[in-house]
């Protein structure tokens, strides 16, 4: 018994329609998801492009996957025909590829801009320095919808506190920046130890495994 049910009932009452909840279902079996899925869970995130291939073909077509890993950019294709939002995009050639494989697929790939917003230096994402020298006119297959971060793995929750507040301001500032087709709807932060904080942060979308789906083993 690992999908924790109750929890999962909790969880969507307390988000009422203030934010959308992404179950992370990382390392965990299909038959996990599925039980989710009877519930009515619907938004699934997954960090490797083969397992989340894998679970796509397995599981029930109206599934709507997040890739939340940090994505190499010769992996776009086998996400590019199906994907729902891809969360992690963190360089402006990893979006221009994106773009590539969407015109291939004849899709528009919603994507999220990944932030680095925490201390820890082995965290992905664009610095303010790189989101002020983005452009991505010309790029007609994708669309991005909003900003995700991380932030520290920290007790301090002043400081969580104050990283998820400087994304949130980073989203407003550029919300509308990249043109009109660009307009941000989704900020994505908040995972099973600070989604609470993430929320009072103005979080939109939340991205939570272990709380639902038990601890991962060490590898992940
Ligand atoms: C694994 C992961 C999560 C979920 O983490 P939990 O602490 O298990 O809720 C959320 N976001 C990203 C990017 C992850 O890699």
């Amino acid at each position: 018994m690992s999908v924790n049910k109750e929890k999962y009932l909790e969880l969507l009452k307390e988000l009422g329609d203030r934010a959308v909840l992404v179950a992370v279902s990382k390392t965990k079996p299909a038959t996990d998801i599925q039980e989710l899925y009877d519930l009515g869970q619907r938004d699934f995130g997954e960090n490797y492009v083969q397992e989340l291939v894998d679970k796509a073909a397995e599981l029930p077509k109206d599934i709507r996957w997040h890739f939340i890993g940090h994505l190499q950019s010769n992996k776009v294709k086998y996400l590019a025909p199906f994907v729902h939002l891809v969360h992690g995009v963190d360089s402006a050639s990893l979006l221009k590829e994106i773009n590539k494989q969407g015109a291939k697929t004849n899709r528009v790939i919603d994507c999220l801009l990944q932030v680095h917003i925490a201390q820890e230096e082995t965290k992905f994402g664009f610095d303010q320095q790189e989101l002020e020298q983005l452009h991505v006119t010309g790029l007609n297959n994708i669309a991005i919808r909003g900003m995700m971060g991380m932030a520290s793995f920290s007790n301090h929750t002043e400081v969580v506190r104050q990283e998820f507040n400087i994304l949130k301001q980073l989203f407003d500032k550029y919300n509308g920046k990249f043109g009109e087709r660009h307009a941000f709807t989704i900020l994505s932060m908040g995972m099973s130890g600070d989604y609470p904080v993430a929320l009072a942060e103005g979080s939109t979308m939340i991205r939570v495994g272990s709380l639902l789906f038990g601890e991962r083993n060490m590898k992940h």
